[in-house]
Protein backbone atom coordinates (compact mmCIF):
# COMPACT_ATOMS: atom_id res chain seq x y z
CA UNK A 1 0.00 0.00 0.00
CA UNK A 2 1.33 4.01 -0.26
CA UNK A 3 0.38 6.69 1.50
CA UNK A 4 0.10 9.93 -0.06
CA UNK A 5 1.08 13.48 2.17
CA UNK A 6 0.42 16.49 1.46
CA UNK A 7 1.64 19.76 2.33
CA UNK A 8 0.24 20.74 5.87
CA UNK A 9 -2.97 22.02 7.07
CA UNK A 10 -3.77 25.67 6.91
CA UNK A 11 -7.70 25.47 7.82
CA UNK A 12 -9.22 22.83 9.59
CA UNK A 13 -12.91 24.57 9.90
CA UNK A 14 -15.26 22.15 9.13
CA UNK A 15 -18.18 23.28 6.81
CA UNK A 16 -20.41 20.46 7.55
CA UNK A 17 -21.04 18.93 4.15
CA UNK A 18 -19.92 15.54 3.25
CA UNK A 19 -16.70 15.28 1.01
CA UNK A 20 -18.56 14.39 -2.03
CA UNK A 21 -16.78 11.33 -3.41
CA UNK A 22 -17.30 9.50 0.17
CA UNK A 23 -20.19 7.79 0.99
CA UNK A 24 -21.96 7.38 4.23
CA UNK A 25 -20.67 8.77 7.54
CA UNK A 26 -17.26 9.74 6.13
CA UNK A 27 -15.34 13.19 7.00
CA UNK A 28 -17.10 16.65 6.47
CA UNK A 29 -15.33 18.88 4.25
CA UNK A 30 -12.75 21.63 5.85
CA UNK A 31 -12.74 24.88 4.08
CA UNK A 32 -9.36 24.77 3.64
CA UNK A 33 -7.60 21.35 4.69
CA UNK A 34 -4.25 20.93 2.64
CA UNK A 35 -3.29 17.82 4.16
CA UNK A 36 -4.57 14.13 3.53
CA UNK A 37 -3.37 10.80 4.43
CA UNK A 38 -4.25 8.16 1.32
CA UNK A 39 -2.95 4.28 2.15
CA UNK A 40 -3.12 2.82 -1.49
CA UNK A 41 -3.20 -0.88 -2.11
CA UNK A 42 -3.94 -3.38 -5.07
CA UNK A 43 -7.23 -5.21 -4.86
CA UNK A 44 -6.77 -8.61 -2.80
CA UNK A 45 -6.86 -6.15 0.42
CA UNK A 46 -10.10 -5.29 0.54
CA UNK A 47 -12.72 -5.41 -2.26
CA UNK A 48 -14.06 -2.94 -4.31
CA UNK A 49 -16.91 -1.05 -3.24
CA UNK A 50 -18.28 1.01 -6.14
CA UNK A 51 -17.09 -1.21 -9.14
CA UNK A 52 -14.27 1.37 -10.38
CA UNK A 53 -11.35 0.07 -11.23
CA UNK A 54 -10.14 2.81 -8.29
CA UNK A 55 -11.89 3.37 -4.78
CA UNK A 56 -11.16 5.98 -2.24
CA UNK A 57 -12.81 5.86 1.27
CA UNK A 58 -12.20 7.55 4.80
CA UNK A 59 -11.09 5.88 7.60
CA UNK A 60 -10.33 8.59 9.54
CA UNK A 61 -11.20 12.50 10.22
CA UNK A 62 -8.67 13.84 12.69
CA UNK A 63 -8.24 17.27 11.77
CA UNK A 64 -5.70 18.57 10.36
CA UNK A 65 -5.64 15.36 8.38
CA UNK A 66 -8.08 13.27 6.38
CA UNK A 67 -7.21 9.98 6.60
CA UNK A 68 -8.64 8.12 3.39
CA UNK A 69 -7.55 3.95 1.84
CA UNK A 70 -8.04 3.56 -1.47
CA UNK A 71 -7.37 -0.02 -3.22
CA UNK A 72 -6.90 -0.29 -7.42
CA UNK A 73 -7.72 -3.31 -9.63
CA UNK A 74 -4.82 -3.96 -11.42
CA UNK A 75 -6.22 -5.40 -14.18
CA UNK A 76 -7.98 -2.47 -15.24
CA UNK A 77 -5.61 0.19 -14.17
CA UNK A 78 -2.16 0.88 -13.78
CA UNK A 79 -1.00 1.80 -10.19
CA UNK A 80 0.34 5.12 -11.99
CA UNK A 81 -2.79 6.06 -13.42
CA UNK A 82 -4.49 4.81 -10.12
CA UNK A 83 -2.29 7.32 -8.42
CA UNK A 84 -3.10 10.20 -10.78
CA UNK A 85 -6.52 9.44 -10.97
CA UNK A 86 -6.36 10.17 -6.92
CA UNK A 87 -4.36 12.81 -7.46
CA UNK A 88 -6.68 14.62 -9.26
CA UNK A 89 -9.65 13.65 -7.37
CA UNK A 90 -7.64 14.98 -4.39
CA UNK A 91 -7.16 18.01 -6.10
CA UNK A 92 -10.54 18.72 -7.01
CA UNK A 93 -11.02 18.75 -2.97
CA UNK A 94 -8.05 21.37 -2.83
CA UNK A 95 -5.41 18.21 -1.28
CA UNK A 96 -2.48 18.30 -2.72
CA UNK A 97 -0.36 15.26 -3.29
CA UNK A 98 3.81 15.93 -2.72
CA UNK A 99 4.30 11.92 -3.01
CA UNK A 100 3.59 8.73 -2.73
CA UNK A 101 4.90 6.41 0.20
CA UNK A 102 5.10 3.02 -0.68
CA UNK A 103 3.28 1.10 2.44
CA UNK A 104 5.21 -2.29 1.02
CA UNK A 105 8.22 -0.79 1.72
CA UNK A 106 10.84 -2.61 4.45
CA UNK A 107 11.47 -1.09 7.71
CA UNK A 108 13.71 2.20 7.79
CA UNK A 109 14.56 1.92 11.51
CA UNK A 110 14.94 -1.73 12.35
CA UNK A 111 15.55 -3.09 8.26
CA UNK A 112 17.47 -6.32 10.59
CA UNK A 113 14.30 -7.17 12.26
CA UNK A 114 11.33 -5.61 11.72
CA UNK A 115 8.41 -7.35 9.42
CA UNK A 116 6.19 -3.69 9.71
CA UNK A 117 6.24 -2.32 6.26
CA UNK A 118 5.49 1.28 4.84
CA UNK A 119 5.11 4.13 7.59
CA UNK A 120 4.69 2.48 10.98
CA UNK A 121 5.85 3.78 14.48
CA UNK A 122 5.32 0.28 16.19
CA UNK A 123 8.39 -2.13 15.31
CA UNK A 124 8.05 -5.96 15.61
CA UNK A 125 9.99 -8.49 14.41
CA UNK A 126 8.78 -12.48 12.91
CA UNK A 127 8.16 -14.36 16.13
CA UNK A 128 10.47 -17.25 16.97
CA UNK A 129 8.21 -20.12 18.48
CA UNK A 130 8.12 -23.58 19.13
CA UNK A 131 5.35 -25.85 18.01
CA UNK A 132 2.89 -28.17 19.94
CA UNK A 133 2.84 -31.48 18.70
CA UNK A 134 -1.04 -30.88 20.43
CA UNK A 135 -3.03 -29.13 18.12
CA UNK A 136 -3.73 -26.60 20.08
CA UNK A 137 -3.66 -22.80 19.02
CA UNK A 138 -0.82 -21.32 21.31
CA UNK A 139 2.88 -22.53 20.66
CA UNK A 140 4.76 -24.11 23.60
CA UNK A 141 7.18 -21.02 23.57
CA UNK A 142 7.54 -18.17 20.79
CA UNK A 143 9.49 -14.48 21.86
CA UNK A 144 10.03 -11.72 19.27
CA UNK A 145 11.71 -8.23 19.47
CA UNK A 146 8.98 -5.51 20.04
CA UNK A 147 9.55 -1.43 20.15
CA UNK A 148 6.45 0.43 20.29
CA UNK A 149 6.22 4.26 20.13
CA UNK A 150 5.83 4.67 23.82
CA UNK A 151 7.59 2.51 25.23
CA UNK A 152 11.35 0.89 25.56
CA UNK A 153 12.58 -1.92 23.02
CA UNK A 154 11.95 -5.24 25.08
CA UNK A 155 12.03 -8.85 24.39
CA UNK A 156 8.76 -11.01 24.28
CA UNK A 157 8.47 -14.00 25.77
CA UNK A 158 5.51 -15.83 26.21
CA UNK A 159 3.25 -12.10 25.64
CA UNK A 160 5.55 -11.38 28.88
CA UNK A 161 7.85 -8.55 28.48
CA UNK A 162 11.77 -8.27 29.38
CA UNK A 163 14.39 -6.17 29.60
CA UNK A 164 17.54 -7.38 27.53
CA UNK A 165 19.00 -9.00 30.86
CA UNK A 166 15.88 -10.88 32.05
CA UNK A 167 16.37 -12.12 28.30
CA UNK A 168 19.82 -13.17 28.79
CA UNK A 169 18.69 -14.48 32.46
CA UNK A 170 15.81 -16.66 30.85
CA UNK A 171 17.72 -17.53 27.41
CA UNK A 172 20.34 -19.22 29.93
CA UNK A 173 17.89 -21.27 31.68
CA UNK A 174 15.99 -22.08 28.20
CA UNK A 175 19.36 -23.46 27.99
CA UNK A 176 19.46 -25.63 30.98
CA UNK A 177 16.13 -26.56 30.08
CA UNK A 178 17.09 -27.87 26.65
CA UNK A 179 20.45 -29.29 28.43
CA UNK A 180 17.92 -31.35 30.80
CA UNK A 181 15.55 -32.52 28.01
CA UNK A 182 18.05 -34.27 26.60
CA UNK A 183 19.04 -35.40 29.59
CA UNK A 184 15.60 -36.62 30.03
CA UNK A 185 15.57 -38.58 26.68
CA UNK A 186 18.44 -40.20 27.44
CA UNK A 187 16.60 -41.78 30.32
CA UNK A 188 13.61 -42.28 29.13
CA UNK A 189 15.24 -44.30 26.44
CA UNK A 190 17.19 -46.39 28.97
CA UNK A 191 14.03 -47.02 31.03
CA UNK A 192 12.30 -48.17 27.81
CA UNK A 193 15.08 -50.70 26.85
CA UNK A 194 14.79 -52.43 30.32
CA UNK A 195 13.06 -56.10 30.49
CA UNK A 196 9.94 -55.30 32.06
CA UNK A 197 9.92 -52.07 31.73
CA UNK A 198 8.21 -49.89 33.89
CA UNK A 199 7.83 -52.50 36.98
ZN1 LIG B 1 9.74 -1.13 11.89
Amino acid sequence: MSQLKTIPAVDTTPTGRALPFLAGDGPREHTATKTVNVMLGPVGIGPLTSGKPTDLWATEDAAPTYDFEAIFDPKQVSRAAAEEHLRAQLAARGLHVDRFLDENAPCQVYPGWCVETGDHIDHGSQEFLIRSYREIAEPLVFAGIVHLSDSQPYVSLQNESLSPAQAREKAQQLRELADAMDAMAAKAEAAKARPMHGR
